[in-house]
């Protein structure tokens, strides 16, 4: 049987909370029963933005990572629930009954990504249901979906074996894969968020005025090993991304005309811009 996943691309993302308020607009002061009851208009984020800042002025980027409740096939919530207040649709939805999960407040803390919220009021934990009353309806995209305005949100129905070799073949990631909760949300450049980088500028002397170095050749090692090279661009910045943080040391190599090769050593913890690599005129 088919069923619903979704991809987010964390590259086109840009923040601009489409999504969110589109989910308020669905679900306030609208009850969708048997799916869910009315989500509070303050304090529930059923499509949650979190936000990374990476690297150090001037070379640094801010990614943004929409999350959902991730409808996991080995759900911890599922398990958390008494009395099947929390279960599977044929179609891959995990729904909370909002009748039976009355007083379940424990089902809040079962889930790892933080996805369920809990409605004081109604004494019920509440959280994202893939808009199922839209989809059942023949709809076939969600309210945030819908909304957003970059195309970094898509939901696509499809067996699994499908789903796995597009996952495959478009290197999706998913969030703490190996929980082994199986989550159907899937991510597109997680590496903006999961992962850090290494960057930095070249420049060099000539007749006491310093320039950037457009074009200078950047190896990346580690262990004496060459990982990756770049060429520097028009202000003489080069980056390598996608390194796991707190991955120890790595060593810079940097090549420019007739100057001589720079090497700077670094350790390397969190997204690290190593500053200005500066060629001098001695060096020639
Ligand atoms: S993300 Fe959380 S709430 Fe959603 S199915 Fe998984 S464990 Fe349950
Ligand atoms: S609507 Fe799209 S671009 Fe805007 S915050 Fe949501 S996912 Fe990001």
């Amino acid at each position: 049987m088919k069923k619903w996943n979704m991809i987010i691309d964390i590259e086109k993302c840009e923040d601009c909370n489409n999504c969110f308020l589109s989910c308020k607009d669905e679900h306030v002061e609208n009850d969708w029963l048997p799916y869910s009851a009315a989500q509070p208009r303050h304090g529930q984020r059923w499509m949650n933005i979190m936000r990374k800042e990476r690297g150090q002025y001037p070379l640094i980027d801010v990614a943004y990572r929409p999350t959902p409740c991730m409808h996991c096939d080995n759900a911890p919530c599922i398990k958390a629930a008494k009395d099947g207040a929390v279960y599977k649709r044929s179609d891959g939805i995990v729904i909370i009954d909002p009748v039976k999960a009355r007083g379940q407040r424990s089902i809040v803390g079962a889930c790892p990504y933080g996805a369920i919220w809990w409605n004081e009021e109604k004494e019920i934990p509440q959280k994202c249901t893939l808009c199922a009353h839209l989809l059942d309806q023949g709809w076939e995209k969600t309210r945030c979906v819908q909304a957003c305005p970059t195309g970094a949100l898509s939901i696509v129905k499809m067996h699994d074996n499908e789903m796995a070799e597009l996952a495959k073949r478009e290197k999706l990631d998913r969030l703490l894969d190996d929980m082994g909760t199986l989550p159907r949300v899937w991510y597109r450049n997680l590496y903006r968020f999961e992962k850090c980088f290494i960057a930095g500028s070249v420049a060099y002397e000539h007749d006491g005025i310093t320039a950037c170095a457009k074009g200078a050749l950047v190896r990346l090692l580690k262990d004496a090993s060459m990982l990756r090279e770049a060429v520097t661009d028009s202000f003489g910045d080069f980056k390598f991304d996608g390194l796991d943080e707190d991955s120890g040391r790595y060593t810079l190599k940097t090549w420019f005309g007739e100057y001589k090769e720079k090497t700077v050593d670094v350790d390397l913890k969190l997204s690290l811009n190593v500053g200005v690599i500066r060629l001098s005129s001695q060096e020639k």
